[in-house]
């Protein structure tokens, strides 16, 4: 394991209890046995940000002992922050006696509880099991639809929903999205809809892929950090470590914007305050500035993006809308027709001197003309001079030798245009060059230990696995017209139908053939529509949804609008909740103010088991795959996630062998798992198949490039493959490794762990040398051509090498293949395609805002996502009512709803209470003091708490009017040691209409003495 720079200290110690004091003179004490002098040390991984710090678990006799900070992890070296310290207060707390004992707030049991009844009943694994799979089967059968009303095969049910979880291991979820599409279950979606579900949008259609582009030991290489929309310190403390050494090493300035002076904030350079919501205004008006004082990178600009690709003449932007909006029945929508490249045959017409007033550069450059400073700093309230600043310092990266690193969070995301947001953000990027470089990229700090991972193995309604896109009806009437639609001609995605076909081959086995379409009807097609987070709460609370899995989600305290949330959860008939603590979700039929006796949902909750209590992999942030071992195992009746899903879908299985509607998906899916003579399903071998194989021998694949589309390869997951190959050289798995090996000195660690895809640490990284292949910048030397071969400190993220005759190639034709995923073969300043919301993003109001909109006749983002029915109430634009912007934000001692950290003992006495922050001047308007208790109201209703008066929190002048704005943590629910109020109680079900991601940055409140 690599542990053993690990120091271990021995017996008891007679400790000096003066310091100072001469040797023979020194008072001694007994200190007593160290605590770890006995225990089992075990790697792992933290289970709450997506940092992905490395632990050792110290454990005796199956509790928890001690965690400490795994020094040979690169993420964190040895540090940690405090959740990760008091992780292991899931499982054991420390007793009144001062005894190491079990967490008395876990679910150890397997629990029940029948229609109107008020309390908990202690079952067993097989009734349970057997009980949800005959519910599942009834519900399934009852509302299954082989065909849609256009006879199109559909193979779905619509009456269930599964939501969860980016808290579970890859493996864990590889499983349920096997189980979910199976049963047909289109309604499924889990946490990254709600923290970055616009980054995977966003992100893809500039760069190609929907990730954060370097890592995070990559940042000492930063010369100018600009954070926005994230808070680090808090969010992502370990973060500030990689921050600090570029500060020390290199001297690097850090920028950070945000509406509140936060923890990060006070390690700033530079600080700029700015209204929430604004953050298209504040890229653009840097991007402005760059190309009005010819500050950008030319040559990158010219060679590595589409600025010179020539745009449809009628492409226009008309006050705030662009060309192709069109209504129907009071709804917006697109047509992108005139958005598209002008074409000669099948090759874009360019311009690479950029004076076409058609391309793409010319129409950006117009487009960004009406963002000058002032008009930015009246929309985003940001003081001129500071902003100036801003322009210059972080312009001051668009050159060869300079690496920007933009970083941000749901401060970008969760807004109703978040995926414009983040495309702004790549645009700045691509602009100054900072993209696919060492010290530079779009660092999207995910959330969740396993948020990446997670959406890898596509727990998302639109994706399968490894972000193929999900059958819808609407458009793939079988597998021949799925492939012919969504495999371009160009870019490494014209491989898809390996991809998927594989995929398939993993699943089905023997069953998927080419005669049968590989099983293709046996993946149930979505309709077209919206079955995501906020969309699954609209259609339970209409009563068509009467099934739920709450898997590892508490979706009661952590969506939007959650007092509606937890009323339409009363109109289901069954919910099946697996989590470590009672949840507010699976708690929701005795919540504050509810009658258990009139809700007839039957609860059955199932106790799981903890990271360190079972093993598996997590993908961090930076698309690390790392291993945890298993430490201890769970306590009482709790199992595993892998093990639930395992047994649960047996169990299913066995109920339809009985007969059922359409029981071939589930009875001929691979679920052959078992492990002679042990009680958990054999990891190796689903972590094998998710890798890939070839069929004929089972031979595990090193990459996805051996993938075919003919049957003879079989592979779970295509962009994970090679991440359980065996290392040559160190004889592990590649996800097991734990060498710290970097020859290039960059903080690459090839050999630490798995980073997909193909072990890339930066991807998109042939743009860290010119045409010609010569570095911008040979201290950041990733990919190089020395006249005859590629050299290479990183895996080449582009075609380098002929596939059929080995030979390199050249660099003048990988230049042009730089960003090898989009079909372009290149950067996307202008978005053609992939984008609902317009080519470029545009400034629009949030949809509750104190304010008109300055750039146009089009308040809001005219396609954003709206709902209907409880979740339809949204305060209109300056409304009286609600004069204050609120915003949501998280603390460093509890993770998000607070599932867990506000069962921890440590935690939860830490951060005890919900507060709402606001500024002197409001507190003093208001009549508050710090401490009294305040009640803060939107349309949607109202929440009680403590007020914390700050001038962290300024009022805004915004275009002459000053604004007041109130900032709430959102970790707070009525379960747990720590109890307060929900946020999410009053934020609004509006959301991007790309990614339904909901706008919970930026709504509309009023606060008044409680
Ligand atoms: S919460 Fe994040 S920063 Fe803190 S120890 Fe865990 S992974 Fe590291």
């Amino acid at each position: 394991m690599g542990a053993g720079s690990t120091a271990l200290l021995e017996g008891a110690n007679a400790i000096p209890a003066f310091a100072g004091t001469t040797e023979d003179k020194l008072p001694t004490f007994e200190a007593g046995p160290l605590k770890i002098k006995k225990t089992k040390e075990t790697a792992s991984v933290c289970a709450f940000c997506g940092v992905g710090c490395g632990l050792i678990v110290h454990s005796e006799e199956d509790r928890i002992i001690y965690i400490e900070g795994d020094p040979d992890n690169p993420n964190n070296e040895g540090s940690m922050c405090c959740k990760g310290i008091a992780l292991g207060d899931a499982n054991t707390i420390v007793d009144k006696k001062h005894k190491r004992t079990l967490n008395d707030r876990r679910i150890t049991e397997v629990l029940y509880r029948a229609p109107n009844s008020t309390k908990w009943e202690k079952k067993d694994w097989d009734w349970a099991l057997t009980e949800i799979a005959k519910r599942v089967k009834q519900t399934r059968d009852a509302t299954f639809e082989e065909k849609d009303d256009k006879g199109v095969t559909v193979n779905r049910t619509q009456a269930i929903a599964h939501i969860g979880s980016a808290s579970c291991d890859n493996e864990e979820n590889y499983l349920f999205q096997k189980m979910m599409r199976s049963l047909g279950v289109i309604n499924f979606d889990h946490h990254a809809r709600l923290c970055h579900s616009s980054t995977v949008t966003g992100l893809a259609q500039s760069f190609g892929r929907g990730v954060m582009t370097n890592s995070f030991t990559d940042y000492k290489n930063t010369d100018v950090f600009l954070f926005i929309g994230a808070n680090s310190a808090e969010t992502h403390p370990q973060v500030m470590r990689h921050l600090g050494i570029a500060v020390a090493q290199r001297g690097a300035k850090v920028i950070v914007v945000d509406p509140r002076f936060t923890k990060t904030a006070a390690k700033a350079d530079i600080y700029a305050r700015h209204r929430p919501g604004t953050d298209i205004a504040f890229l653009y008006g840097i991007m402005n500035y760059a190309i009005e004082n010819n500050l950008y990178f030319h040559d990158y600009v010219v060679n590595y993006t589409n600025a010179s690709y020539l745009v449809n003449p009628d492409y226009a932007l008309n006050d705030g809308a662009f060309s192709g909006l069109t209504e129907k029945d009071g709804k917006f929508s697109y047509d992108n027709q005139s958005w598209q490249y002008q074409k000669d045959g099948d090759a874009i017409k360019k311009d690479p001197t950029l004076q076409d007033p058609f391309c793409v550069f010319q129409i950006l450059k117009k487009h960004l003309s009406r963002y000058d400073i002032k008009t930015v700093c009246k929309i985003t309230g940001t003081p001129e001079d500071t902003y100036k600043k801003v322009c210059d310092l972080y312009c001051s990266t668009g050159r060869p030798d300079k690496a920007g690193n933009l970083i941000y969070a749901m401060g970008i995301t969760q807004h109703t245009y978040g995926a414009q947001n983040v495309r702004a953000t790549a645009m700045l990027q691509l602009l100054l060059g900072n993209i696919g470089i060492a010290g530079g990229g779009v660092n999207a700090q995910r959330g969740e230990s396993n948020v990446q991972g997670s959406s890898d193995q596509g727990i998302l309604y639109g994706n399968l696995t490894g972000y193929v896109g999900a059958p819808n009806a609407t458009a793939h009437t079988n597998l021949k017209e799925y492939l012919e639609k969504e495999t371009p001609k160009t870019s490494y995605w014209s491989n898809k139908p390996k991809f998927l076909i594989s995929m398939l081959k993993a699943w089905y086995g023997d069953k998927a053939t080419k005669d049968n379409d590989f099983c293709f009807d046996y993946l149930p097609k979505h309709t077209g529509g919206d079955h995501s987070h906020m969309a699954i709460f609209e259609k339970m609370a209409a009563g068509s949804i009467k099934g739920y899995f709450a898997w590892g989600q508490n979706p009661a305290v952590g969506g939007p609008n959650t007092i509606n949330a937890r009323k339409a959860m009363e109109n289901l008939d069954w919910m099946v909740a697996v989590d470590l603590f009672e949840t507010e979700t699976a708690a929701f039929w005795h919540r504050p103010g509810a009658n258990p006796a009139d809700i007839k949902t039957e609860v059955f909750l199932l106790p799981t088991a903890f990271s360190y209590e079972k093993e598996g992999t997590v993908a961090n942030s930076s698309r690390w795959i790392q291993w945890r071992w298993k430490a201890v195992e769970p306590p009482g009746q709790a199992k595993s996630d892998l093990w639930i899903a395992y047994e649960m879908f047996k169990a299913i299985r066995k109920e339809y062998k009985a007969g059922g509607k359409f029981p071939a998906p589930i009875l001929d899916m691979v679920w052959d798992y078992d492990l002679p003579g042990h009680d958990e399903p054999d990891i190796m071998k689903i972590a094998k198949e998710m890798n890939g194989y070839n069929v004929a021998d089972g031979a595990l694949l090193d990459s996805f490039a051996k993938l075919t589309d003919t049957g003879s390869t079989a592979c779970g997951v295509w962009i994970y493959a090679g991440y359980m190959f065996v290392d040559p050289v160190l004889k592990v798995p590649a996800c097991q490794r734990r060498s710290r090996e970097d020859k290039s000195g960059l903080g690459l660690f090839p050999k630490w762990s798995f980073a997909w895809p193909a072990n890339r640490r930066i991807v998109y990284n042939r743009n860290s040398a010119d045409p010609s292949g010569k570095p911008w910048d040979p201290k950041r030397m990733l990919v190089s051509w020395d006249g005859a071969q590629w050299v290479n400190n990183d895996v080449p993220d582009f075609p380098f090498k002929d596939a059929v005759t080995g030979d390199f190639i050249t660099p003048d034709k990988s230049a042009a293949n730089s960003f090898f995923m989009n079909t372009e073969g290149q950067g996307r300043l202008f978005a053609p395609t992939g984008m609902k919301d317009g080519p470029l993003p545009e400034h629009y109001e949030p949809v509750e805002s104190p304010v008109k909109n300055i750039m146009g006749k089009l308040q809001n983002n005219p396609v954003a996502a709206r709902y209907k029915g409880d979740f339809a109430k949204v305060a209109p634009a300056a409304s009286p009512d609600f004069p204050y912007i609120a915003t949501t934000h998280r603390l460093v001692e509890h993770y998000q709803s607070g599932a867990v950290t506000r069962n921890c003992p440590n935690l939860a006495e830490l951060m005890p209470e919900m507060f709402a922050t606001i500024s002197p001047g409001l507190a003093n308007k208001i009549g508050v003091k710090p401490g009294d208790m305040v009640a803060v109201s939107s349309i949607r209703g109202e929440i009680k708490c403590k007020v914390s008066v700050l001038p962290i929190i300024k009022p805004l002048n915004i275009d002459g009017k000053e604004i007041e704005l109130i900032a709430m943590p959102f970790h707070w629910g009525y379960q747990g040691l720590a109890t307060g109020s929900s946020v999410n109680d009053i934020t609004p079900s509006v959301g991007d209409p790309n990614t339904m991601i909901p706008e919970s940055k930026a709504f509309l409140c009023n606060i008044k003495k409680a």
